[in-house]
C-alpha cells in the first residue's frame, strides 16, 4: 500500500508554537506506523515562504524577502528534527521546483478551461506603491460597525470584501487607499459543486474525515461555492506564466495546497521514483493541519485536483481542534505561547509528544498548562512508562548479571500484546492517536501491577523459576513497548533498544527476547515541580513585554 501523509506548512514569518506542533504531531505518528508496518508511505510538507507578511516584515528589519524565509525556515527545520519528525521532504514554496511546479499546474487549469479573466476594482495605496491583500485593508465593518479587516469581520463574522468597508486604511502605513481596476484570474469552483458534495458525503460515510471537517466542508457547500480570484498583485510570489500579467502573482489559494504534489514530484526525482504510485485512486492520503485549514484541504484542493485531472484525491482528513494555553487563547501578537525552540531546550522531546497526543484537542479544544505538563511527565510517562523499564531492567542487571532469564513467557500476556497491535494500529489509521496512546498505557499500569503483584524480589530467594518467568515477561512486554511506543516516544523507544540490543522488526509481536542487557539508564529525569511556578511567570512577563 502506498501512504501519502501531508503535514500542514507553516508559515516562515514567526517562530513555531505548540499549537502547531498540537496540529502536526499526527502526521509523524501515521509516517513512523506505517513505515513500521512496511507500506510506503511518502511524508511531505514545507515552510511556506511566500505572501505579504513576509515581505512586510523584511521592510520593517531592512532586509530581504529571502532573509526572513531562511531565518525561519532553518528554524523549523531544527524544531521538526529535534521533535523527531521524520518528513521525507521538508522543502520551501520559495524553492524553484515548486514555483515550476505551480506554473504547470496553472498552465494545465488555463488549458482545461477553468480559468477565466475578469476586471475588478481593488484597494492600492499609493505609498506602498501596491495592491493591498484582503487582510491587509482595515476598516469600519458595514455591518455591524466594529472595526474589521478586508477580509472578514471578527465581530459579526460576515465575510467581507475589502471595498465594503467605511474608513478604509492600509494596514502597512494607516493612510487611505484609493481603489484602481486591475485584471485578474478566477477559478471556477462552482464547476465542481457536484462533484464535491459526492466528495465530501463518501467521506463522511466512510468515517475517514473528522467530523469537524466533514461539518465544515457541508456547510461551505450548503452556502454555494463562489469562483475565486487565483492571482494577485503581489510583491513576492509565483508569477502568473501567462503574457500580460506580468507582476502578478500567484495566489496561495492555489499555490500553497499544491505543495503536497510539489514536493512529491521533487521527493520522487531526487529518489528516483514514480510519483504517480502516490497519487492513484488506490493510494491512502492523510492531511494533517488545524481546524482553521480545513476548506483548503476538503474544498480548494481537491477542486484544483478535478480541474487538473489528476487521481489522488484526498482520503483523510485529520484536522485537529485548537490547543489553548494555561485556559486563554494562544496568541502570537499577544505573545501568549508556549515557543517551540524554548521548551526544547529545557524539556525532553518525548514529554512533549506524550501530552500532546495524551491530550490531543482531536474532537473538541484541549488545554496545555506547565502544571498538567509536568504532572503527566512526572507521574505516567516516568511514573509509568520509564519505571517499568528500569525497575525491570535495573533488576536483571543487579541480580542475573545483564543476563535476561530465557525462561517462558506469561501466555496472557502473550495474548494482551497480540491484541494490543491490532487495536492500536487501528486507532492510529483512523486517526485516533489519543485512543491509541490510552490503550497502550492502560496495558503498562497492569504491567506494573503484575510486576508488584510476581514480587521478583521475593522469589529472586526461593522461587527461582517463578522469578525467571517474571522477568521474561517483563523484558517481553518492554521489547514490544519499544516497537508499540516508537509512533509516540521515538527517543524512550531507542533508548530502550539499545540497552536490549534489540532493533525495530515491524509492527508484530516479537517474542524472541534478548539475552545480556547493555548499560541501563534511566529514560527520562525527573522534572522538579518548582518549574511550574518558574515557566507561569515566564509566560506572564513575556506577555507584559509587547
Ligand atoms: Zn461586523
Ligand atoms: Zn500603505
Amino acid at each position: 500500500m502506498n501512504v501519502l501523509i501531508g503535514g500542514a506548512w507553516p508559515y516562515a514569518n514567526g517562530s513555531l508554537h505548540l499549537g502547531h506542533v498540537a496540529a502536526l504531531l499526527p502526521g509523524d505518528i501515521l509516517a513512523r506506523y506505517y513505515r513500521l508496518k512496511g507500506e510506503r508511505v511518502l511524508y511531505v510538507s514545507g515552510s511556506d515562504c511566500n505572501g505579504t507578511p513576509i515581505s512586510i516584515r523584511a521592510n520593517q528589519e531592512n532586509t530581504t524577502v529571502t532573509a526572513i524565509a531562511d531565518r525561519y525556515h532553518t528554524e523549523f527545520l531544527q524544531c521538526f528534527n529535534e521533535l523527531g519528525f521524520t518528513y521525507d521532504l521538508y522543502t520551501r514554496t520559495d524553492a524553484s521546483h515548486h514555483h515550476k511546479a505551480v506554473q504547470n499546474i496553472f498552465l494545465k487549469l488555463l488549458e482545461n478551461g477553468f480559468l477565466f479573466k475578469k476586471r475588478i476594482e481593488q484597494a492600492y495605496c499609493t505609498v506602498d506603491n501596491q495592491f493591498l491583500p484582503d487582510r491587509f485593508v482595515e476598516g469600519t465593518c458595514p455591518n455591524c460597525g466594529a472595526k474589521a479587516r478586508g477580509d472578514q469581520c471578527d465581530n459579526c463574522s460576515t465575510i467581507l470584501d475589502p471595498l465594503d468597508l467605511k474608513d478604509k486604511t492600509c494596514k502597512i502605513c494607516g493612510n487611505e487607499p484609493e481603489i484602481r481596476e486591475t485584471e485578474h484570474y478566477y477559478y471556477e469552483f462552482s464547476h465542481f459543486q457536484q462533484q464535491l458534495e459526492n466528495f465530501v458525503n463518501e467521506a463522511s460515510i466512510e468515517g475517514r474525515w473528522r467530523e469537524n471537517a466533514v461539518q465544515l466542508t457541508k456547510r461551505y457547500l450548503t452556502e454555494g461555492l463562489p469562483d475565486r480570484a487565483v492571482t494577485r498583485d503581489l510583491p513576492n510570489g509565483i508569477s502568473v506564466p501567462v503574457d500580460g500579467f506580468e507582476g502578478k502573482k500567484i495566489y496561495v489559494w492555489i499555490e500553497a495546497v499544491a505543495g503536497y504534489y510539489t514536493a512529491s514530484l521533487e521527493w520522487a526525482k531526487q529518489n528516483g521514483k514514480d510519483v504517480s504510485e502516490w497519487w492513484n485512486e488506490e493510494a491512502v492520503s492523510y492531511y494533517i493541519h488545524g481546524k482553521d485549514n480545513i476548506p483548503f484541504h476538503t474544498v480548494i484542493w481537491p477542486a484544483i485536483l478535478m480541474g487538473l485531472g489528476q487521481e489522488g484525491l484526498p482520503t483523510h482528513i485529520v484536522s485537529n481542534e485548537y490547543l489553548t494555553l494555561e485556559k486563554r487563547k494562544l496568541s502570537t501578537s499577544q505573545n501568549w505561547a508556549v515557543w517551540v525552540p524554548e521548551i526544547l531546550k529545557d524539556y525532553d522531546p518525548d514529554s512533549i509528544r506524550y501530552f500532546l497526543t495524551i491530550n490531543a484537542p482531536e474532537n473538541r479544544d484541549a488545554d496545555f498548562s506547565w502544571r498538567e505538563f509536568i504532572y503527566s511527565h512526572n507521574s505516567e510517562l516516568l511514573g509509568a512508562f520509564a519505571n517499568f523499564v528500569n525497575r525491570t531492567l535495573k533488576f536483571i542487571a543487579k541480580s542475573f548479571n545483564h543476563k535476561v532469564p530465557q525462561a517462558k513467557v506469561n501466555n496472557s500476556i502473550k495474548l494482551d500484546v497480540e491484541n494490543l497491535y491490532a487495536k492500536v494500529g487501528e486507532h492510529i489509521e483512523s486517526g485516533e492517536m489519543k485512543q491509541a496512546i490510552e490503550a497502550i498505557f492502560n496495558f503498562i499500569r497492569t504491567s506494573n501491577r503484575y510486576f508488584d503483584e510476581e514480587q521478583p524480589w521475593t522469589t529472586v530467594n526461593n522461587q527461582i523459576e517463578k522469578c525467571e518467568e517474571t522477568l521474561a515477561t517483563c523484558v517481553y512486554i518492554i521489547q514490544n513497548l519499544a516497537q508499540l511506543l516508537h509512533p509516540f516516544l521515538p527517543f524512550g523507544c531507542e533508548k530502550i533498544r539499545q540497552m536490549l540490543g534489540t532493533s525495530l522488526n515491524g509492527w508484530v509481536e516479537v517474542a524472541d527476547l534478548p539475552t545480556e542487557l547493555n548499560n541501563v539508564e534511566p529514560l527520562y529525569e525527573r522534572i522538579d515541580v518548582k518549574k511550574i511556578e518558574e515557566e507561569l511567570q515566564k509566560l506572564e512577563e513575556a506577555s507584559k513585554r509587547i
